[in-house]
């Protein structure tokens, strides 16, 4: 979805409310699958001439669970600033990673939103924080109860033993 800054790009302290929803749904994005729109609210402020972004992403994810390997849901929300300058205010001693150039006078709102939730999706998936996980043996989901395997950790001193019976 393109967003126009029009309205506030030459307008010093003009402040553009945000409140979109962007589809993804069905996208998988480092092992999390979006399965609602995005929500996405927050304001544009331009501040002496650059625009500046603050704002708030929402939906709800899917994940495989990193031990159990089950998929479960959770909500999901961040925060993000984002900067944007227009073409001509290239400045000398500014990093360009700091900020995004402004091509004409629309951003990209789909990629904006997306690159910066990608900065803050977990890690780690857990279906719980207290999965068991699956038996190393037979597979079994653990947490579905337990397996007949023998699980218990082995002494080493009856591993040369094993060997010679
Ligand atoms: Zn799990
Ligand atoms: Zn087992």
């Amino acid at each position: 979805m393109k967003f126009d800054l029009l309205p506030i790009l030459n307008a010093d302290g003009r402040r553009l409310a945000l409140d979109a929803q962007l589809d993804f749904v069905g996208c998988e994005e480092q092992g999390a699958v979006f399965l609602t729109p995005v929500r996405v609210t927050g304001e544009f402020l331009n501040i002496g001439g650059r625009i500046e972004l603050d704002a708030k992403a929402e939906c709800r994810l899917r994940y495989e669970c990193d031990r159990c390997l089950e998929s479960y849901e959770a909500d999901f929300s961040c925060s993000f600033k984002e900067i944007f300058k227009k073409e001509d205010a290239k400045s000398e001693d500014e990093q360009s990673a700091d900020f995004i150039i402004l091509e004409g006078t629309a951003i990209d709102l789909d990629e904006v939103v997306l690159l910066n939730m990608i900065v803050h999706l977990p890690l780690k998936h857990l279906c719980n924080e207290d999965c068991k996980g699956l038996c190393p043996d037979c597979g079994q989901n653990l947490n579905l109860g337990e397996c007949d395997c023998d699980n218990r950790p082995t002494d080493p001193r009856f591993d040369v033993l094993d060997k010679l019976l």
